[in-house]
């Protein structure tokens, strides 16, 4: 069986190890658009932009690995079709013919718009290793950074720029920050955290356009303020890559849908990782996080060889700002109760979800005992009373 990856990040690296792995000795080649050999992503935001992580430290596996696991790597090389009758796929620069294929495409950074001054140099988004490697250069002591979108790309950039000594105001569109994917309580840690650096944030304030005509001099804001910028960084969220699934036809659905097993609408075609979508509680479930792109794609991996086994996803997540680590367990949507615990630090606590009763996530910083306790219960399936969270002397007494 010939079976060609497309998308080479994460989770295409995860796949191809794991489909050697578990004994497949058949062909195996990744396709992937970007120059770089499959890296990491989450330390972009983090170390590497700080200066703190070379190159070498970012890449998932070495070129002797690629080689000695006969698994070609066609970089630079941008797949621009797939033809699922001739089970063909038609790169820039020929065809390559498959009995399996994996969508791993990823999802790309949202830009604002040219027309808001969102292609101006001097803004930058945090996606590629090539963004990066823009933006690093350009965060400079004593400059100012007005970092666009409060969720983690934004927050995270926030951290490094004030560790190296910028200026740094970080405007949110909606009511507050981390709308998208934390509590309010969460949410109050973590700007409590920023303020605490000196990071001035927004909230509840839209932009109406990045001004400058040939490069960012700043943002106007909706109240008609305007705010100058030497630099600005976007962190609008991400889209799904779905534009090569979507013209070959196949079912999408909040990404790339699979089935259970990771499986498209055709058979022969196989998604993971942030691109695809997945059966989850009634629902196409997408998942943008590096887990994710781990599990799911061993999961189809496995499946790819017969397996059979639903892909049953365990989120976590997690984000380190300042010297503070966020860790995530489980998925908060649709929670209707909260409850919170304090840490033993300044900037450090709890955040515990709950839905019908049911514990569904925990957010947790600085407190790696929180996370692990709650992360435990939620894979087991067993949620303690709410009650006892904020009152339990030691939290160790919830897993009895
Ligand atoms: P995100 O989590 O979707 O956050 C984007 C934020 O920007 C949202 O709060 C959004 O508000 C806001 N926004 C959107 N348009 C705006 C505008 N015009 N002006 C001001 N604010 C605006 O996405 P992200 O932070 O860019 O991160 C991208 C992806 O990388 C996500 O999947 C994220 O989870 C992942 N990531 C994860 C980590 C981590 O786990 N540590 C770190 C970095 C990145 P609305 O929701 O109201 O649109």
């Amino acid at each position: 069986m010939k079976i060609v990856i497309v998308g080479a990040g994460q989770a295409a690296a995860s796949m191809a190890a794991r489909l050697r792995a578990k004994g497949h000795g058949g062909e195996i080649t990744v396709i992937g658009a970007e120059p770089a050999a499959p890296y990491q992503r989450p330390p972009l935001s983090k170390a590497y932009l700080l200066g703190q992580m070379g190159l070498d430290r970012l890449m998932l596996r070495s070129p002797e690995w690629w080689d000695d696991q006969n698994i070609p790597l066609r970089l630079d090389e941008v797949a621009q079709a797939i033809d699922p009758v001739r089970r063909v796929v038609t790169t820039d620069k020929e065809e390559v013919g498959y009995d399996a294929l994996a969508l791993t495409t990823g999802a790309s950074a949202r830009r604002l718009p040219a027309a808001m001054g969102g292609d101006l140099p001097s803004v930058h988004a945090i996606r590629s290793l090539a963004d990066v490697d823009a933006l690093a250069p350009q965060m400079r002591a004593g400059r100012r950074l007005i970092v666009i979108g409060g969720g983690y790309i934004g927050l995270e950039a926030a951290a490094v720029a004030r560790k190296l000594d910028l200026t740094v105001t970080l405007i949110e569109a909606a009511p507050r920050i981390l709308g998208r994917v934390a509590a309010a309580e969460t949410a109050d840690m973590i700007r409590a955290l920023h303020l605490a650096h000196g990071v001035q944030i927004l909230e509840g304030t839209g932009i109406s356009r990045i001004t400058g005509s040939d490069h960012a001099t700043g943002v106007a804001l909706n109240d008609g303020r305007e705010l100058p910028a030497d630099l600005i960084v976007t962190g609008i969220g991400v889209l799904p890559e779905t534009a090569l699934a979507q013209s070959a036809g196949l079912a999408l659905d909040n990404g790339i849908a699979t089935d259970a097993l990771g499986r498209t609408s055709d058979p022969a075609i196989w998604a993971a990782g942030d691109c695809a979508s997945f059966p989850w509680q009634d629902n196409q479930l997408r998942l943008e996080s590096v887990g994710n792109a781990i599990d799911m794609a061993e999961a189809v991996a496995d499946n790819m060889l017969g397996a059979d086994k639903p892909y049953q996803p365990k989120p976590w997540f997690w984000s380190d700002q300042f010297d503070a680590k966020l860790q995530i367990a489980g998925l908060g949507t649709g929670h209707d109760r909260i409850v919170t615990r304090a840490g033993d630090g300044q900037h450090g606590g709890s955040v515990w979800y709950f839905r019908d009763g049911r514990l569904i996530a925990v957010d947790a910083l600085n407190d790696a005992r929180a996370y692990m306790i709650g992360k435990r219960l939620i894979e087991a399936g067993r949620s303690p009373d709410p009650d006892a969270i904020s009152t339990a002397p030691d939290l160790k007494a919830l897993l009895a």
